[in-house]
């Protein structure tokens, strides 16, 4: 569908079925209200009408809550103060996201930790790094989600969560000062104490009364909640859909800002538009090296059968003649948009379907928007290319996505598709049988929740046993996914 149809849709349908609130302004953030007409996938999942009654009650808190407001600097001097005695609580309480690593990993980590403000009351800051606001237009309406850059983030470091936890498991005789900050790492680093932060007692006990948590993470640790009783119900309400989390969190939270949506339109009306089908294609190489057939063949040429062999029996991809001239003639045409930090499997592929005729006839153009050859995070610039490509990627018909990427992660969950995703290369003790398979939902998955332990029972447990819709992932074993 082409943009010019946007004038003639209802507003409700502009807003995402009512996802997003109607307090903003058009031009200042296009996408916003833009985006939906390159998707496919907008009007098949609905957000529940308790998560749009949520939401708008969290911009209320946010407006009530966020940077400037008098409540907002009666929490600042509560937390200079160092005291979180109970004629001191705060009437808001916040959350600060301290992003890193690249740009998808910042992604799920924000909306992850967007669900834990939700879940708790709290407002939802985030450290503004280099780029942010080079990048996404703010979430929330008439106030602020960028922590101000003079905020003493790093001074708060030293008061851990898992040291806090520790201490009061083992003075249980003596009363816990409950302290007005802490700093929580929910990162792949995180230790056992640390991820007692799922636990029931210790929200209730603890972190419910603690004003100001820092958190540090890269993962999606949202699927965590889903195992806590005590937000069962409240989940439930939520997503009826299960799957859907990202899908709608990260609709609601990310609108690329004008300069992105330039690049996003303009790429996508000049090559992609035409097509009748559009195929994603992203492709991730974490440790080329790190093969163990290297000698015979390196590890992009291993990577590119993987991808040939995965869409021609998949069917993605129709193969081409061994035939100098093919008679089949056909009106049928499909765009295959590859997104990756090398040119090699572009250029191969665009030339494996410029040399020879497919056996259909169908017509294959290849594209590729940029080759950066290496991760630049925080670099505005080069993020703000690769959050171009990631949603491009989002636009396709069918994807395929490579193990173990956040940036095919929110691609996928953002466009409501479960990808094809491919087998981990470097990681081949021999070539795999099967060289992609489908994935069992389209949400990101949840790298490393371990160590499992179970809070009521105290002991570990196999987390992926727990629930029916938390499952472990079909690209990391040991990871966990809502399904
Ligand atoms: P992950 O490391 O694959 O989980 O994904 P991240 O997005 O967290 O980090 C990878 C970073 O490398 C991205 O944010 C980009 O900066 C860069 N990158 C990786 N693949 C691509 C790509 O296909 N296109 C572009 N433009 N950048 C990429």
């Amino acid at each position: 569908v082409g943009i010019s149809t946007y004038s003639n849709v209802p507003s409700k349908d502009k807003l995402l079925g009512g996802l997003l609130s109607e307090e903003f302004d058009e031009e200042s953030c296009k996408s916003r209200y833009e985006s939906m007409f390159f998707t496919n996938a907008s009007y098949s999942h609905k957000p529940s009408p308790y998560l749009i009654k949520r939401l708008r009650k969290y911009e209320e808190l946010h407006k009530r809550c966020g940077p400037n407001t008098e409540l907002y600097n009666k929490s600042i001097d509560q937390l200079k103060s160092g005291k979180n005695t109970d004629d001191q609580q705060s009437e808001c309480k916040y959350l600060i996201n301290q992003p890193n690593s690249g740009l998808g990993n910042r992604m799920i980590t924000l909306a992850s930790t967007f669900l834990y403000a939700l879940l708790s009351n709290r407002v939802l800051l985030t450290e503004s790094g280099k780029d942010i606001s080079d990048l996404f237009c703010e979430p929330f309406p008439q106030s602020s989600w960028l922590l101000s850059p003079d905020f003493p983030l790093y001074q708060l470091h030293h008061l851990r969560f898992g040291n806090v936890v520790k201490d009061s498991t083992s003075n249980s005789s003596s009363s816990i000062t409950i302290p007005s900050y802490v700093f929580l790492d929910l990162s792949h680093a995180s230790n056992h104490y640390d991820k007692l932060f799922f636990c029931d007692e210790v929200q209730h006990d603890l972190v419910n009364n603690i004003t100001w948590i820092i958190t540090a993470s890269n993962q999606y640790f949202l699927p965590a909640f889903f195992l806590m009783p005590s937000y069962r119900e409240e989940l439930n309400l939520l997503f009826p859909e299960k799957d859907t989390v990202f899908h709608h969190l990260g609709r609601y939270l990310f609108h690329p800002t004008n300069s992105v949506w330039g690049l996003i339109t303009r790429y996508y009306s000049s090559y992609l538009s035409n097509a009748e089908q559009m195929l994603g294609i992203q492709i991730r190489v974490f440790d080329p090296r790190n093969n163990i057939f290297l000698k015979e063949k390196p590890t992009s040429e291993l990577v590119l059968d993987q991808i040939i062999s995965c869409a021609l029996k998949e069917k993605l991809l129709p193969n081409v003649s061994t035939l100098l001239s093919v008679k089949k003639t056909s009106t049928r045409s499909k765009s295959v948009l590859i997104t990756s930090l090398k040119s090699e499997y572009f250029e191969s592929i665009k030339n494996m379907y410029w040399e020879k005729a497919t056996v259909d006839g169908e017509i294959i153009s290849v594209y590729q928007p940029s080759h950066e050859e290496h991760q630049q995070t925080e670099k505005s610039s080069h993020d703000m290319k690769a959050l171009a490509e990631i949603y491009l990627l989002s636009y396709s018909n069918v994807l395929v996505t490579s193990s173990l990427s956040t940036f095919g992660y929110v691609a996928q969950s953002l466009g409501g598709m479960k990808p094809w995703i491919l087998s981990r290369p470097d990681h081949y003790k021999e070539l795999p049988e099967i060289p992609c398979t489908r994935a069992l939902s389209m949400e990101p998955c949840y790298h490393a929740p371990g160590p499992t332990y179970d809070c009521r029972a105290k002991k570990d447990l196999d987390f992926g046993l727990v629930v029916d819709h938390v499952r472990h992932c079909e690209d990391v074993s040991e990871g966990l996914k809502l399904i």
